[in-house]
């Protein structure tokens, strides 16, 4: 059976795939996004534990502040004032406590510079050095700013390593473990990671950090609300499992029922591995299937979420990453995520009782490997074969673990637990189709970068990607992809006067 056509089919209601309908249907096109869940927004979708709402994902997001990037995309979009926020404190939106030491990352580049000096009062000036080193990085990428610009701008920072950025601002080992004290946003190694993607989120958090209050979920339902607003749709439960190319370009998406999706253009918001497994053509040669197929992707997480009995645990306007060893790149590099010795620590505040967390969630990394023994197993609302009494021992004993250790730094909680449930690499790659549960995609690395960088377009002229697996992953990365999508059908320099011109 086929559909009528549209003008666009995009594949997967994850943000990457929500922001580029939504950008793409004020634009007049007629959109129809395609979702294997029965939950929309990927990353951003919630879920009810003790009667509360939990993020799966996304704590927290940069760059929100009024003029900032992502303020304007949204403002543009006519959702900012729609959305729920929460700024985190100005003068700490993460404290990094390495061993017992604490440290607070502030909002705002001279509050930043300023609050970190106390605790390293002989390296102001490399501080300093170190934050006009991240300006200078997010200038030389025009679209962060909503600008256009050359491609060649950016081309002279992209091969800077984190390590070697440090080595040259001259930071001691100390002030390095705090600026990346909260590398879990971009989860890469020190010596591999490209510098940019540190300063590109980082700075985001510095500019305007914010959290959902009512879930990120909100982010997606408004975005969906865009596309329906404009004539276009959002439809659930319908997994792609292929795509048809004939005579050059890409004729149907085929769903899980057998029926076929019918468009002039196709975006997929799959990760790219995803998207050419699926992909049924010759003009992609098994050279390049292969070359895709096997770049390496970065690390997965365990999120435990904890319920808390009310009036007990003091709510931090913050969040905070607690690292054992004075090594924040410990769990990393020796994959230990059985007993892994980092923890971000995210706090929901309790909506009756001002004051109190209702809510904590902790997210460690964890390798997809630590679960490989229910690999054969799948889990998500519709259906669950993960009913395995083992692989409920494991989540337990790899909860009492986080918990035995973050008492340490929060230690109202040992009286305060109501219930807890907790996310693996299994569950991340059930509900996302995300490979091995990878908490960001394909791994980005100073030797690898070409070989792992996607554009929008593809081979084949009317088959396009989106998504975290483009450009930078993160809230604010992914939405700027949507401009670069969208631009793809009506040019860069018009998408961004008109971003800019939104009143
Ligand atoms: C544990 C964790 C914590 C994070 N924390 C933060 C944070 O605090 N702040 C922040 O900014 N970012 C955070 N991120 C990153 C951020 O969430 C992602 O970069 C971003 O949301 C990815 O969006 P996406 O659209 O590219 O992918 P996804 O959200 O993965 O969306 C892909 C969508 O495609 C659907 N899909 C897959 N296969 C098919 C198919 N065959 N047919 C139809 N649909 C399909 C999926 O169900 C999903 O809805 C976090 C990520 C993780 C994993």
């Amino acid at each position: 059976m086929s559909k009528n056509s549209k003008d666009i089919i995009i594949i997967g209601a994850g943000l990457g795939g929500l922001i580029t309908g939504a950008l793409l249907s004020k634009e007049g096109f007629k959109v129809e996004v395609l979702e294997k869940n029965k939950q929309i927004g990927g990353c951003l979708q919630g879920f009810a534990l003790d009667g509360k709402l939990f993020e799966s994902a996304v704590h927290y997001v940069g760059s929100l502040s009024p003029n900032q990037t992502l303020y304007k995309i949204f403002k543009y979009l006519g959702i900012i004032d729609q959305l729920d926020l929460q700024a985190l404190d100005a003068g700490c939106f993460d404290k990094i406590v390495i061993q017992d030491e604490e440290f607070e990352l502030a909002q705002g580049h001279e509050n930043f510079i300023e609050s970190l000096s106390i605790k390293f009062p002989t390296q102001y000036q490399i501080i300093r050095n170190y934050v006009d080193g991240i300006n200078h990085v997010c200038k030389r990428f025009p679209l962060y700013n909503i600008q256009h610009g050359s491609e060649g701008e950016k081309q002279k920072v992209l091969s800077q390593a984190l390590q070697e950025m440090f080595i040259q601002f001259g930071a001691d080992d100390k002030l390095q473990q705090v600026l990346t004290g909260n590398n879990m946003l971009y989860a890469g190694s020190l010596e591999q990671n490209p510098f940019y993607i540190h300063a590109l989120i980082q700075n985001s958090y510095i500019e305007g950090s914010y959290k959902f209050k009512n879930g990120s979920a909100q982010l997606a339902n408004l975005l969906r609300n865009v596309i329906q607003q404009q004539g276009g749709k959002v439809k659930r439960n319908t997994e792609i499992k292929k795509l048809v190319e004939i005579d050059g370009k890409i004729q149907h998406a085929i769903d899980q029922h057998g029926e076929r999706h019918e468009a002039s253009h196709f975006i997929s918001n799959l990760h790219p591995q995803v998207t050419y497994a699926i992909l049924d053509s010759k003009l992609i040669r098994p050279i390049a299937r292969k070359r895709i197929a096997t770049l390496p992707n970065t690390i997965s997480s365990f999120l435990l979420n904890i319920s808390l009995k009310p009036g007990i645990v003091p709510y931090r306007n913050h969040n905070i990453y607690y690292h054992l060893h004075n090594n924040t790149w410990h769990d990393i590099t020796s994959k230990a995520t059985l007993q892994p010795g980092s923890f971000g620590i995210f706090f929901t505040e309790d909506k009756t009782l001002a004051g109190f967390a209702t809510s904590i969630s902790v997210l460690t990394y964890m390798d997809a490997s630590a679960t490989a023994l229910w690999d054969n197993s799948f889990h998500t609302t519709g259906l669950n074969t993960r009913l395995d009494r083992e692989y409920l021992e494991f989540k337990e004993t790899q909860s009492a673990y986080i918990l035995s250790k973050i008492k340490d730094i929060i230690p109202e909680i040992q009286n305060a637990i109501s219930q807890t449930d907790a996310c693996t690499p299994l569950s991340y790659r059930d509900y996302l189709h995300s490979p091995g549960g990878s908490m960001y995609g394909i791994q980005k690395e100073i030797q690898t970068l070409s070989q792992s960088s996607f554009a929008t377009r593809t081979k084949i002229p009317n088959l396009y990607l989106t998504g975290q697996n483009i450009n930078l992953h993160g809230v604010l990365g992914v939405c700027i992809t949507g401009i670069l999508n969208t631009s793809d059908f009506c040019g860069l320099e018009y998408m961004v006067n008109k971003i800019n011109s939104a009143q």
